[in-house]
């Protein structure tokens, strides 16, 4: 985990932008340049003839003697700029971790916790999603960190991942806490006992609304209640 990126491993030239730039700016994309983010918005990028200067992105600073004895938006300030754009490393304020569900890089607040998800994966408490098993419709209490082949379900001998309708589904997909929703108008004394449960379901098995589920029949409801 940490601040890897693609650029970092090698040192690469970014591909042509496509659009007549000048000549500091070509060197800036063509140059074999690795650009590794130190965080708070510094940036150091190792040049072809393998020295590094530390770019400050936000201060437009530079260590190199081109920014420094000639007072120019150098090729390294120029390069960060670019890779930052292409959304190739982390803006300043953010940096790069994977997602804790599908590994795809992901870029999140400096200082954000974990567990980290990036948007295709992570479902927002209060989404309604619906059940590509049953095609009910549920109302997202959390996405956890917690793998669906760790998890127990409450009172039963198995996990979320070997319950019989999720078998389907990748055993290390991410564990989603929902809850049917209470039907409009239902007044406290006629809430049956599936309306105060959450339910763990793996990721995989819940659809964002409008995505295709195979379902719309309303079957019966899956009892797989989260361990509190
Ligand atoms: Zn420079
Ligand atoms: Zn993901």
């Amino acid at each position: 985990m940490g601040n890897t990126t693609a650029s970092e491993r090698t040192r690469a030239s970014l591909p042509p932008a496509g659009r007549v730039t000048d000549a500091r700016s070509q060197r800036a994309r063509m140059e074999r340049m690795a650009v590794t983010p130190l965080g708070g918005g510094v940036y150091e990028v190792e040049g072809q003839s393998g020295n590094a200067y530390s770019v400050d992105l936000p201060g437009g600073r530079c260590t190199c003697p081109d920014h420094n004895f000639r007072g120019v938006r150098c090729k390294h300030i120029r390069r960060v700029a670019m890779e930052v754009n292409e959304g190739l490393v982390p803006p300043p304020g953010k940096r790069a971790v994977a997602c804790r569900n599908c590994g795809e890089e992901t870029f999140v607040d400096e200082t954000a916790e974990g567990p980290h998800f990036c948007e295709e994966c992570e479902l927002d408490p209060g989404e309604a999603v619906v059940d590509r098993e049953t095609g009910d419709l549920l109302v997202v209490v959390r996405t956890t960190g917690r793998r669906a082949d760790e998890v127990e379900i409450t009172d039963r001998d198995y996990t979320v991942a070997a319950y019989p309708n999720n078998e389907q589904y990748r055993p290390d997909d991410v564990v989603v806490e929902a809850m049917y929703p209470v039907p409009a108008g239902l007044g406290s004394d006629d809430l049956k006992p599936h309306h105060l449960r959450r339910y763990s379901f793996p990721r995989g098995r819940l659809a964002r609304r409008g995505e295709a589920t195979g379902h719309d029949d309303q079957s019966e409801l899956a009892d797989f209640e989260v361990a509190e």
